[in-house]
């Protein structure tokens, strides 16, 4: 993570206040994709860790990419309400932690949610100035299935579920801020870190500018 991420000034030294990436997208356009290279890089971002009844694939760290939980022990963080927002999306349960979003929050972090347009709504309902929204499509439904395939790392069933789930998903485009065509990833995933370099500039995030702009011009 770089320094000024974990800190509560940015690059400017300006006091700053973390902001919420969210990534929506169709199963298969490429959401965690774009998530794992913003990870990767050393952009100042973070995973917020989601719990999910869903099984582990092979390829997934318990912990890492989620929190694999049984149905009893969802229930009861909802019921808890120790999760900021919930969903039941292709069949399993999936949520996000309050605590380490709040937390970061305060502490001027930026946090990467990839998760449903379901749980992108709840989220804009409750923290509206903090999160920025991006919603990933795919350039075709034909490569969105080829993409699912090459993935191979859910059965068929699962597969042909989320094909059909994906219009439903893609209809809620109009309610994210900004639109994405994952056609090639890197140039997709240029495309969201140029938002998130953009969105940290944005005034409303840079709480400190007043201090800065009366160091400037002594007013
Ligand atoms: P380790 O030392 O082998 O555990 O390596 P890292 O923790 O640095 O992560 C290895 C790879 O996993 C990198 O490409 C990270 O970006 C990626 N990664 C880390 N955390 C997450 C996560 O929560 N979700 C996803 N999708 N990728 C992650
Ligand atoms: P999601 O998280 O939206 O379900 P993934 O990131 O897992 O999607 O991507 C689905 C599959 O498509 C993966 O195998 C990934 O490597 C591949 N993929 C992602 N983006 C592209 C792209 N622009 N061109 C070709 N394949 C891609
Ligand atoms: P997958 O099973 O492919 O990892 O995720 C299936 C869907 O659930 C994706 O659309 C993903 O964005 C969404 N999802 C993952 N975690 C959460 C979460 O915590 N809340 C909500 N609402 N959706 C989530």
């Amino acid at each position: 993570m770089s320094e000024n991420a974990a800190s509560m000034t940015d690059e400017d030294g300006i006091k700053r206040r973390g902001l919420m990436l969210v990534l929506s997208s169709p199963s298969g356009a490429g959401k965690s994709s774009i998530a794992r290279n913003l990870l990767a890089d050393d952009f100042g971002m973070e995973l917020s860790v989601s719990v999910t009844t869903r099984q582990r694939r092979g390829s997934e760290i318990d912990g890492r990419h989620y929190n694999f939980i049984s149905e009893r022990q969802f229930m009861k963080m909802r019921d808890n309400d120790e999760l900021l927002e919930w969903a039941e999306v292709h069949g399993n349960y999936y949520g996000t932690p309050r605590e380490p979003v709040e937390l970061a929050m305060h502490e001027g972090r930026d946090m990467l949610f990839d998760i449903d347009w379901q749980g992108a709504e709840q989220l804009d309902s409750k923290m509206r100035s903090d999160v920025v929204s991006v919603f990933v499509l795919p350039p075709s439904m034909a490569e969105l299935k080829d993409r699912l395939h090459r993935r191979a790392e859910d059965d068929e069933a699962v597969i042909e579920k989320r094909l059909l789930n994906a219009a439903e998903e893609i209809e809620h485009w109009h309610d994210y801020d900004f639109i994405i065509v994952n056609h090639d990833l890197a140039k997709a995933y240029s495309e969201v870190r140029s938002i998130v370099v953009a969105e940290r500039l944005r005034r409303t995030r840079r709480p400190g500018m007043f201090d800065f702009i009366q160091g400037l011009i002594g007013k």
